[in-house]
């Protein structure tokens, strides 16, 4: 272990032994990377308060799109609000239903409420754990408008399945939030669906020092009501001919999102390694499975999920001894209480249910080392036996 690396918290009775704890994430590492430009170009924006709609969130648009390969990109507040505003710039709303995957955050299923639209849920496949084309036809009604494509973990659903399955008279919208750089035939977030959402959440492969987020899109109508969804439905000041919202990207995440863009492909680059390794280590440990790629998909490893028998024991263990591991997600969003009221029971997407019990996030960021990954293998190995 490298002695600059930084502990997080636990508390005492979590650690046993001397040994350092390795985080699901370090974030501080990144910032050690901008914080110096990052500190200066805020200063620069204090003194000409420059802090709504700042020219950093137009320069961060642009050098986004430019590297998401994609004509539009708006800043907003987050990824939930993305997926809403590419939802309403498509014209969904109350009366429609959006076709979701039931293994997300649960932000996939919300954005849709938000909309004034209800989500349909479906299962998903049980290799990759994405959003299965199969079952999306099977969910179509006339009330369909649209189908959101969940990139989940870092890799993209699979979009020329799901445009077959979607059809024209429905919109296809990708919820983008873990893929950031991910692409499918070379194809990335944007360049399949009407539009994509993506989130800067703290966390995720490219995050700001708060919320934000953004859409992408090819489509200059979808990119200009976006724009003005986010600003008050204005696009020239005090003219609104419809009804938007608050949710700008802040300049100061901009600032922060601009400098760590330089750095995202080569981070992504270490996430890879990083899962190569965890791979290679991984292949003898008997009873886990680990992540498989769709052919075709450049991987970007937001989350590195393995499926394993008593994972909850697993988990714990883990835990116990300092690695952080993770869960994504325990519970399917048909289960959660906020979406009671559509009446989903245990056993109706058993792909996602049976799923929800086997996986966990091995630790995985840019600047996790060869020894943390050894001793996460060698934890994990101890675990299971
Ligand atoms: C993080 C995330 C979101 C929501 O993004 P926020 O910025 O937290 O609102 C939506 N979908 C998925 C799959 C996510 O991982």
């Amino acid at each position: 272990m490298k002695e600059e690396h930084t502990p997080v918290k636990l508390s005492e009775s979590h650690v046993t032994g001397t040994v350092h704890p390795i985080p699901l994430v370090d974030l501080l590492w990144q910032h050690r990377h901008v914080s110096g430009e990052v500190i200066r170009r805020w200063e620069a924006v204090a003194e000409t308060a420059d802090f709504i709609l700042g020219e950093d969130v137009l320069e961060f648009e642009r050098a986004y799109s430019a590297f998401a390969g994609v004509r539009h990109c708006a800043g907003v507040a987050s990824g939930t609000d993305a997926l809403e505003l590419a939802l309403r710039a498509g014209g969904v709303g109350a009366g429609d239903e959006v076709i979701v995957p039931t293994n997300s955050f649960i932000a996939s299923a919300a954005a849709v409420v938000r909309a004034g639209a209800t989500p349909v849920f479906v299962d998903v496949d049980p290799i990759y754990l994405l959003i299965d084309p199969t079952k999306v036809a099977g969910a179509v009604t006339a009330k369909t408008a649209a189908v959101v494509a969940v990139h989940l973990f870092g890799q993209m659903a699979p979009m020329t399945e799901l445009r077959s399955a979607v059809g024209e008279r429905m919109l296809l919208i990708e919820d983008a939030a873990q893929a950031h750089g991910a692409s499918q035939d070379g194809i990335g977030p944007g360049g399949f669906g009407l539009a994509a959402a993506t989130s800067f959440y703290p966390g995720k492969n490219l995050g700001a020092y708060g919320d934000a987020g953004a859409v992408l899109t090819d489509d200059d109508g979808i990119a200009e009501r976006t724009l003005r969804l986010r600003d008050h439905g204005s696009s020239t000041k005090y003219e609104h001919p419809e009804l938007g919202f608050n949710c700008r990207l802040d300049t100061l995440q901009a600032v922060v999102l601009r400098e760590k863009l330089r750095f995202l492909a080569a981070w992504n680059g270490q996430r890879r390694r990083a899962a190569d390794v965890y791979d290679d280590l991984l292949q003898d440990v008997p009873d886990i499975q680990t992540p498989k790629v769709v052919p075709g998909n450049e991987h970007v490893w937001h989350l590195y999920v393995v499926r394993v028998p008593n994972r909850d024991r697993v988990l714990g263990r883990l835990r116990d001894v300092g690695i952080g591991a993770g869960v994504h997600y325990p519970i399917p969003i048909h289960m959660q209480g906020a979406f009671r009221f559509l009446g989903h029971e245990k056993g109706d997407f058993p792909v996602a249910e049976r799923s929800c019990e086997e996986i966990l996030s091995l630790p995985i960021y840019p600047g996790i080392d060869v020894d943390q990954q050894l001793r996460v293998v060698e934890e994990l190995r101890r675990a299971l036996g």
